[in-house]
């Protein structure tokens, strides 16, 4: 019982003055509309919440003054196509697919959360930003209406997307929106008044070459490659991308550039750097500013009460930090420490203005948007309710959170460390085995200390073999229950049921 309950109680019982009138009654709509805004590429220190003085984000600062922040959030993978897919089954990527890149999606079978929540009566619709989330990546399987913008576009469309089919939807329904932007994503320069608001210097020969789309993958420890060649691989879905293997190739080319002395390499100077991340801030402004629009509109439509807003995203970036300008060559809190904010006129006032260090991740979204809706999760689906947390309702306690890289990078998160493990592709079949036993300091490993060192620059596995020691072992046993789970997205009773009423079998 909390003290308050306690004095009111107290104060009765020996006749003292009567408690003050009670607040209005909150009464939360049983099944809420859900939106997931996902703001692609979003690392969570670059957002106001997350310690960025700049103010970048003023509607995701609006949300989280009105909601709940997870301080610890974290993304599943450092891609969007694996990142996503974890996001929208609530599985692991080795559990989702095998993971060639060449072959991955989110396959026919999979049971997703907009599948479930179509199932459970809600009309589901996704506005994408085309590239890795399209429908023929599988990403369209339960939403009723699937738009996708231009490719690797930007929330100024797919907002706007979302306000159009608001004004159309069918009303006698509970909605769940997915919303989705690239706007953060590489090239980071956007047009018009989002292009230097915080770059004062003006232009410099910088902002020709970042206007080239794979100028910072050419990037490796603050030097420019001109003549790198990278290599592109061509999906079994037919699209063409660019293969996550030349960050290595990358780096053999800078090696064998310095030691030649020959081949073009152009550092960048820390102006160069500054710029850059204004660029990148720029384009949180550009997508926030946009993504405030849909949210007025969701206001205008006198939706707002009947509403939760998720905000999140699928990974971050790396800005220089560990060598490069992307997101997939590391898994470290740079490139899959994401903002999240549960928010919107449906939530309890008692949690708005709030904020949590719970630990939470991606796999998590399944349970958590499913017990929003006052509904269960299919069985199967991994992770926790956040919702519940919120709620006092105590799911199972998280104290890792494991993550899966595209480049096999494997990688365990506790409120405190990380330990990575590097080097091998996730479809080695050695892998667990060199998991298991490669010297914990051989070289394969990586341990940080997040919590202090929150950039991730200093390797402490030599002064920490006990506790690197301890987090392997976790590492290995969580990869071993996926190799050998033989468990599947699988219907729970209740699900099955609804699903079968709906015509899916
Ligand atoms: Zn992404
Ligand atoms: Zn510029």
């Amino acid at each position: 019982m909390s003290p308050a309950v306690l004095l009111t109680l107290s104060l009765l019982a020996c006749g003292g003055p009567a408690p003050p009138d009670p607040e209005p009654i909150f009464e939360p709509p049983e099944q809420p509309n859900i939106v997931i805004i996902l703001l692609d590429g979003l690392r969570y220190d670059r957002t106001h919440i997350g310690g960025n003085d700049l103010l970048t984000s003023p509607t995701l600062d609006v949300l989280a003054a009105q909601g709940v922040i997870f301080d610890l959030a974290f993304s599943t993978s450092n891609e969007s196509l694996l990142s996503h897919s974890a996001l929208f089954t609530g599985l692991y990527p080795t559990e989702i697919a095998y993971p060639d890149y060449k072959q991955f999606l989110l396959p026919e079978q999979a049971l997703t959360l907009a599948e479930a929540m179509e199932a459970v009566g809600y009309e589901t619709a996704a506005f994408v930003a085309g590239g890795h989330v399209k429908a023929h990546f599988g990403f369209s399987q339960g939403f009723g209406t699937f738009e996708e913008g231009e490719d690797f576009g930007s929330f100024a469309t797919t907002a706007r997307l979302a306000s159009e089919w608001l004004a159309r939807r069918q009303e006698d329904k509970p909605f769940f929106a997915f919303v989705h932007g690239y706007d953060l994503h590489r090239p980071y320069p956007k047009a018009s008044v989002f292009f230097h608001p915080y770059w004062p210097k003006g232009r410099t020969d910088l902002d020709r070459s970042l206007r080239k789309r794979n100028f910072t993958e050419f990037v490796f420890d603050g030097v420019y490659y001109p003549n790198f060649q990278p290599t592109r691989l061509t999906h079994a879905a037919g699209d063409s991308m660019l293969d996550p293997g030349i960050y290595k190739a990358l780096e053999a080319h800078a090696a064998a550039s310095a030691a030649s002395g020959e081949g073009k390499a152009v550092p960048l100077s820390p102006s160069d750097r500054e710029h850059i991340t204004a660029h990148y801030d720029a384009s949180l402004l550009c997508a926030d500013t946009y993504v405030g629009m849909l949210l007025d509109d969701i206001i205008a439509r006198g939706l707002w009460d009947d509403t939760l807003i998720i905000a999140t995203s699928d990974h971050g970036e790396d800005l220089g930090d560990h060598g490069y300008y992307n997101h997939r060559a590391n898994i470290t809190d740079s490139t899959t420490h994401v903002p999240l904010i549960i928010s919107g006129g449906a939530l309890p006032p008692a949690l708005r203005g709030t904020r949590t260090s719970e630990l939470t991740d991606a796999v998590d979204m399944v349970h958590t948007v499913m017990d929003m809706a006052g509904s269960v999760p299919p069985a199967g689906a991994r992770g926790r309710s956040v919702w519940a947390l919120l709620q006092g309702r105590e799911p199972p306690p998280k104290d890792f959170v494991f993550q899966q890289g595209v480049l096999g990078h494997s990688s365990v998160r506790t409120p405190t460390h990380r330990l990575v493990f590097l080097g091998l592709a996730l479809i080695d079949p050695g892998y667990a085995r060199h998991m298991a036993e490669d010297p914990i300091d051989g070289g394969s490993f990586v341990l940080y200390h997040s919590a202090v060192d929150r950039l991730e620059t200093r390797d402490v596995l030599a002064d920490n073999l006990v506790l690197a020691e301890q987090l392997r072992n976790e590492l290995v046993a969580w990869t071993i229950s996926l190799e050998e789970g033989t468990e599947r997205m699988q219907l729970s009773p209740e699900l099955e049921e609804m699903l079968r009423e709906r015509g899916y079998w």
